[in-house]
């Protein structure tokens, strides 16, 4: 089977531009010059074509048909201009005469039986669209596939096809900057390129406002699919012209090859949005086949998720503490609360197996104010148990998400009333980059915080992307040193300096410095030579569950 040649695409653009003109036709007697100008143009430019079109009035009579349809249904072109459309219209099957279905939704595509001249019937796939004059439709464009071939090959034994769906990037973009009705006519252009450039055989729909499903049939394998999204990429690549506008559109495209193990039509479909969803991530103008590999890892974000909702429900999560000290003293100031899961099945989980799923899902949220109660009633039993008059301090990060929540403020100010804890003894940790997303507002929000009374400190300093210009607009108390740079001091060159720079920097900015992440004597000597105020890390504690928090208190030394 052979795809249509470059030849035939471009006449497609062809058609396509030529249908553009017929719209723009301002007066009858102007319009029916245009038109036959048109026709001509468009009789040589689908002549070659292997998909049938035709074109009919509003009754039905039949305007134009190219040689293709014509051959297909057993007439010369002759034999059908000037009849109706019902000639070529199964006994059994209505369909074929349906300009009135048209007319109500523009765009109408369908599987039909249509008859030979001689009687025998075969299966076709029709897509009628509306040719528009000034004053409301005027004729209708028809093509018309043969789908013989494709019925056989559904018969045949191991014979491969490939579902694909292609996705017009940035559409919304479109239809906002240039209008709804912009936009529909653009996807109509789209589709009847993208029509074009498919094989009789192939199927087609819309599956979407700007998603578009595509069955190739009999892919070779998965080159023949990627040549057929390369095909289609090509196409849309050349401008659209639209309302004498000019507009690029590009599209990406996720492609599920029909090699083993699918068992229902679903499941392909739900693997090309799959494919495409990788392929919106790489960038405009992408495709992607999707791979077994694919499939696993999207089942196990998928049981994730649905774990971690369960695991909500089931109060799985824990709060772990680590000791936080005072360098020139090297006692006990306060912790930091860190999450953990005790998943039913995995074992105890560190974040970075399910903070990036709990973050994407938001379910960060509910996890996030969980941790700040529950640290906040922890740390007020601990207050009491170690005596109150240098008062056990706690940091709780909070994520981006919790950040921006409207009613950030408000719940951290109830979680403070409900559990008593004292807000100057909460410190809630953001990472630069959360604060710095959008600073105006941030500004505002840490403004507000800090009205609670609570302290503020830039977690993981360094690693993001804190603009040093609004770095002293912002109301933080403390800048968290990374552990990336403590862990590479004394071996990596220059780290050192770093560190002592940002508590320079801190100092100035009347600012205090933690360092994280001190696994080693000789870190917490340099660190205490650079006279950086506070530091955690394994080399004191690692983060523990609360009862071994608990016997760790009360046996070290705390700040008084
Ligand atoms: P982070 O805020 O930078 O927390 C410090 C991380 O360093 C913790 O990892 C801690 O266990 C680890 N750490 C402590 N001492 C050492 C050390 O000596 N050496 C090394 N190599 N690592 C050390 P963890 O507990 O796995 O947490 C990872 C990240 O997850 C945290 O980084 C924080 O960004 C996030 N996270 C943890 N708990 C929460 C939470 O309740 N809410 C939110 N939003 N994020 C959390
Ligand atoms: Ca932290
Ligand atoms: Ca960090």
């Amino acid at each position: 089977m052979t795809l249509p040649s470059e030849a035939q695409e471009h006449k497609a653009a062809e058609l396509t531009a030529m249908r553009e003109l017929l719209e723009q036709l301002d007066n009858a007697e102007q319009g029916r010059q245009q038109a036959e100008t048109a026709l001509k143009r468009l009789e040589r430019a689908v002549e070659s074509m292997h998909i049938g079109v035709t074109i009919t009035d509003l009754e039905g009579k039949i305007l134009y048909t190219n040689p293709a349809d014509a051959e297909m249904h057993g007439y010369t072109v002759d034999e059908l201009v000037g009849e109706n459309i019902g000639i070529l219209e199964a006994p059994e099957d209505r369909n074929r005469q349906s300009v009135e279905q048209v007319l109500k939704v523009r765009v109408w595509e369908r599987e039909a039986v249509d008859a030979r001249k001689d009687g025998t019937t075969f299966p076709v796939l029709l897509i009628s669209d509306c040719v528009q004059g000034p004053d409301g439709p005027v004729a209708v464009v028809t093509t018309c596939g043969n789908l013989t071939e494709r019925k056989r090959a559904r018969r045949q034994k191991n014979y491969m096809f490939a579902v694909m769906i292609l996705n017009i990037d940035r559409f919304q973009v479109i239809n906002d900057s240039l209008g709804h009705s912009f936009g529909d006519q653009l996807l109509i252009s789209v589709a009847h390129r993208l029509h074009a450039c498919l094989r009789p055989t192939d199927a087609f729909a819309r599956l979407s406002s700007d998603e578009f499903g595509i069955l190739a049939e009999d892919i070779n394998n998965e080159t023949g699919a990627t040549r057929v999204a390369n095909r289609m990429k090509d196409l849309l690549g050349a401008p659209f012209i639209i309302d004498g506008q000019e507009v690029f559109v590009s599209a990406s495209i996720g492609i599920a090859v029909s090699t083993n193990g699918y068992t229902h039509p679903d499941q392909l479909l739900r693997d090309a949005h799959l494919a495409l969803r990788r392929a919106k991530a790489r960038g405009e103008s992408s495709h992607e086949i999707f791979d077994t590999a694919m499939h696993q890892k999207a089942v196990a974000l998928l049981q994730l998720e649905t774990d971690l909702r369960r695991g909500l429900e089931r109060q799985e999560f824990r709060t772990f503490y680590q000791p936080i000290f005072a360098l020139d003293t090297l006692q006990i100031t306060g912790t930091e609360a860190l999450v953990r899961w005790e998943h039913p099945h995995r074992g105890l989980l560190a974040p970075d197996q399910f903070l990036a799923v709990a973050e994407e899902t938001g379910l960060i949220q509910e996890i996030g104010w969980w941790v700040l109660r529950e640290a906040c009633t922890q740390t007020r039993k601990w207050q009491a148990m170690l005596g109150d008059e240098a008062p056990l301090t706690l940091s709780v990060n909070l994520s981006g998400r919790q950040f921006t929540q409207p009613d950030a403020v408000k719940r951290i100010g109830n979680i403070l009333d409900e559990t008593g804890l004292e807000p100057e003894n909460l410190m809630l940790e953001m990472t630069e980059t959360a604060i710095m997303n959008d600073a105006e507002p941030a500004l505002r929000m840490l403004s507000q915080l800090k009205a609670l009374n609570v302290q503020l400190h830039m977690d993981d300093f360094g690693t993001g992307y804190a603009s040093l210009s609004y770095l002293h607009r912002f109301p933080i108390d403390t800048l968290k040193i990374d552990r990336s740079f403590v862990g590479s001091m004394g071996t990596r060159a220059g780290a050192s300096e770093i560190v002592r720079t940002i508590v320079a920097l801190a100092k100035n900015l009347n600012m205090h410095t933690i360092a994280e992440g001190v696994e080693t004597e000789e870190q917490l000597d340099l660190l205490r030579t650079l006279e950086c105020d506070l530091a955690q890390g394994n080399h004191f504690c690692p983060p523990v569950e609360q009862d071994a928090a608990t016997v760790f208190l009360r046996e070290h030394p705390r700040e008084r």
